[in-house]
This record gives C-alpha cells, sequence and structure tokens, in this order.
C-alpha cells in the first residue's frame, strides 16, 4: 500500500472514492458515524465518529498524511486548531471558507464578478422598525426590496441538500410566512432564473496551480434532486471556455486545492452560476468509465499532491441516471435491497450499475446510480439514444411520485 489519505465522512461519495483509492493502492481512511455507512466496507480503515467531531479528526489525521472532506458541512472553527498544528486539509480551511454557505458563495462571486443570480439576505425583507410606528397603518410583515420581483428563490445558507432547504416565494406572504418560520440571518433570497438547462462542470487544481475540467455536462432535476446527467452537453466552444474560465478563476482565486464542482444555469441570461460544491459531485459520476481519470481519481491526486493530467473522455459520450428512493421500504424488508431490479439494470447493454449499500428506502433517496455508455458521436443523435437509453431504466426503475406508491 502507498500513502493513506483521510475523508471526513462515509457516504457514497466516500465510497466511489475509496474504490479508486484501492485501484490505485493508496489506503483511504474515512470518519463516517454508522458502521453500516456505504463507504465503511472498502476504507482501509475508519473513525467511527460524527463527521463534526474535531477530536475524531485529529485521531484521523495522525493515520493519514493529508485530509479531504465528503461534503461541505465543514465544522472551519473547530478544525483551525488542528490546521495549525499542521494537519494538511486539502483543499485547505481558507479556501473552503467562501464555500460552506451559500451566502458567502454569493459574496465571493460577487467580489470576483463571476456572474450569479442576484440576491438579498432574507433581513433585507424584514421591514424596518421606523416604518411600523409611522401613520396609523399596519406595518407589513415583509417588503420586497427594490430591484426584485416574485416569483423568487428562497434558499437555507446553509444545512440544505437536494432541494432541502429552498422555497418558492410566490409573493409578499410566503416571503412573510418565511421569516417567521426561520432565523432570517441564515437564509438568502434569490431571482427566480428562467433557464432552459442546467449545467455542470467538475473541475481540480494541484497543488502547482495546474486546472484541469471533466467536460460540461447537462444536469436534470426532478423535485430539485438530480435525475440523470447527460455528458458531455452539446455546447459551443465559446460556452465550454466561459465554463472552464469561471473554474480556473475561482480555484485559481482561492489557491484551492482539490476537485470543485460548479453548477450552472443557462438561458437567455447566458451562463449563471447556481452553486459551488467543494467536493466531487453527483454530475461527475459518469467519469467513472467515461473518463481517462475519474472525478474521484483527481481527487485523490490532488489530495496526494500528485500533479493534474486534463481528462478526455474514453467513449462519445455517457447517460448517468440516478436511482432514488420510489417508495418506502425499511431497512428489515428483504425487499429492500431491490435484487431484481438491479439485476434488470446491470443486464442492459453498456450499463454500469452502482449500488451504494445503503439500509431501507424512502422516497427521493439515492439509493445508487447506473451509467450507460453511448456510441453516437453526433451530437444530436447521441441525445436521442441518450433519451432512448433513459426510458429504458425508467422501465424497470420509476421515478418517485410516478408509481402510485407515493
Ligand atoms: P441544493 O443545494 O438543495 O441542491 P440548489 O440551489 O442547487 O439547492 O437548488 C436545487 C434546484 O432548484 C436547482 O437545481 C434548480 O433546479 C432549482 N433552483 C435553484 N435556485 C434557483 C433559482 N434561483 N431559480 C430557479 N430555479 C432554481
Amino acid at each position: 500500500m502507498g500513502p493513506a489519505i483521510g475523508i471526513v465522512g462515509g457516504g457514497q461519495l466516500a465510497w466511489m472514492l475509496a474504490e479508486a483509492a484501492q485501484r490505485r493502492q493508496i489506503a483511504l481512511q474515512v470518519q463516517t458515524p454508522s458502521s453500516e455507512d456505504p463507504a465503511v466496507s472498502l476504507a482501509a480503515g475508519v473513525v467511527q465518529a460524527p463527521v463534526r467531531d474535531v477530536a475524531a479528526t485529529a485521531e484521523l489525521a495522525t493515520r493519514c498524511s493529508a485530509i479531504s472532506f465528503e461534503n461541505e458541512w465543514i465544522d472551519l472553527e473547530g478544525l483551525a486548531p488542528l490546521a495549525a498544528q499542521g494537519v494538511q486539509f486539502v483543499p485547505s480551511l481558507q479556501a473552503l471558507q467562501p464555500l460552506v454557505c451559500k451566502r458567502n458563495q454569493r459574496e465571493l462571486l460577487q467580489r470576483l464578478n463571476l456572474p450569479s443570480p442576484r440576491w438579498f439576505p432574507l433581513t433585507a425583507a424584514i421591514p424596518p422598525k421606523a416604518n411600523a410606528a409611522s401613520a396609523g397603518r399596519p406595518a407589513p410583515a415583509a417588503v420586497c426590496p427594490e430591484g426584485f420581483s416574485f416569483p423568487l428563490m428562497a434558499k437555507a445558507a446553509t444545512g440544505g441538500y437536494d432541494g432541502k432547504g429552498t422555497a418558492v416565494l410566490q409573493g409578499l406572504d410566503d416571503l412573510a410566512a418565511l421569516i417567521a418560520r426561520v432565523d432570517p440571518a441564515n437564509w438568502i433570497v434569490e431571482e427566480f432564473v428562467a433557464f432552459e438547462q442546467e449545467l455542470a462542470l467538475v473541475a481540480a487544481r494541484d497543488r502547482f496551480g495546474e486546472v484541469v475540467c471533466l467536460p460540461l455536462v447537462q444536469t436534470h432535476q426532478h423535485q430539485q434532486v438530480c435525475d440523470w446527467v447527460l455528458a458531455p452537453v452539446e455546447a459551443s466552444h465559446a460556452l465550454q471556455q466561459a465554463a472552464r474560465n469561471i473554474a480556473a478563476s475561482l480555484l485559481t482565486s482561492l489557491d484551492y486545492v482539490g476537485v470543485l464542482s460548479l453548477e450552472f444555469f443557462y438561458g437567455r441570461s447566458g451562463l449563471l452560476i447556481n452553486e459551488l460544491a467543494p467536493r466531487t459531485h453527483n454530475s461527475g459520476h459518469y467519469s467513472i468509465e467515461a473518463s481517462s481519470s475519474s472525478q474521484f481519481d483527481l481527487q485523490l491526486l490532488s489530495v496526494s499532491g500528485e500533479r493534474l493530467e486534463e481528462p478526455s473522455l474514453l467513449v462519445p459520450g455517457a447517460l448517468m441516471v440516478n436511482l432514488l428512493g420510489f417508495e418506502q421500504r425499511s431497512a428489515e424488508d428483504p425487499a429492500a435491497d431491490y435484487s431484481e431490479q438491479r439485476q434488470a439494470l446491470s443486464a442492459l447493454p453498456e450499463a454500469h450499475l452502482h449500488w451504494y449499500g445503503k439500509r431501507g428506502s424512502s422516497l427521493g433517496r439515492k439509493l445508487g446510480h447506473l451509467t450507460v455508455l453511448l456510441r453516437s458521436s453526433e451530437p444530436e443523435q447521441r441525445r436521442d439514444e441518450a433519451m432512448q437509453r433513459l426510458q429504458q431504466v425508467r422501465e424497470i426503475w420509476p421515478l418517485p411520485g410516478e408509481t402510485g406508491a407515493g
């Protein structure tokens, strides 16, 4: 075995990282709360503890030369003393600071003049106290800041994922109800973007400053959760270059080492950055089979301090379909492993099944994904091929809410 690296988190991203680590003879140590978490079975070692347990991360550090993160729910303040003692976090805690919260992200993008939806802090929608006392009129419970109009998209600055922690606001009543329901200091409100497509880009930067990217892909969401990904997206050279330039500006200005994923809206207003994720991403899973190096290889190499090389597609394209829980099944239910569906999915031509081994199923829970390699080199034909393949998958694995089961 070669060098050891640590990862805080033990879900499906850490599981796929552990697979890539095994192939590369890298010992991956994980910090995760349950012995049943996906990554545990493949990891070289486990610190069993919650991901925000700093003492556990200190223990993890004794076993590895560098530590990275599976997700952005990071206790930066808690970990700062470890960094001061010399623990190598990759990306560094400093580079992560503007990325772990959606409000920080919006401020960073504004600072760097990178295109993103216009926004305001929810606190700006609370009417000033002075108004309440004025002219005997009842004070409004919320005001819509100048330059904005409904509908609006509200988001929790921290703790949200897969659409949890977002709310569409249709009018002032919704805005007032939100102010009453949540801590306004932890929420931002954005213009509602009428995008034509959602795109995503996985980028990585090594410690020598080299930036590499996987191809730009299209993502499709169902009820705000990623449903499928088509790689590569049919896009002009200029659009692809714009996305890569944005990624390079961000990574370089943050002196960021590691994998960073960008989600975009694309439409009449051009390219707008929706969200940044300081980690590997659902939109990059297809790269395991379809790319000369996967997003997990890029994370392993950058965290180990190696040089990165530009990945290239090994096939004309790929479709990745998320297998989202379409019903409620308890962990004790023998049918909760969906062996019949898994067999049928694996039997599809050019299909690669990744089953995360989670216990039990609930609506929308990510239980696995399927990558189907595409053979058409002409973009329009490739899209048709992808949609036909999606249909085959749907006949075996329905979307949540499409089974009559809930
Ligand atoms: P999460 O962090 O929960 O994934 P996102 O910010 O990525 O939240 O939002 C989830 C989905 O909601 C997006 O993929 C997009 O489809 C939709 N969405 C988010 N923000 C906006 C917006 N400002 N306008 C329109 N749709 C949006």
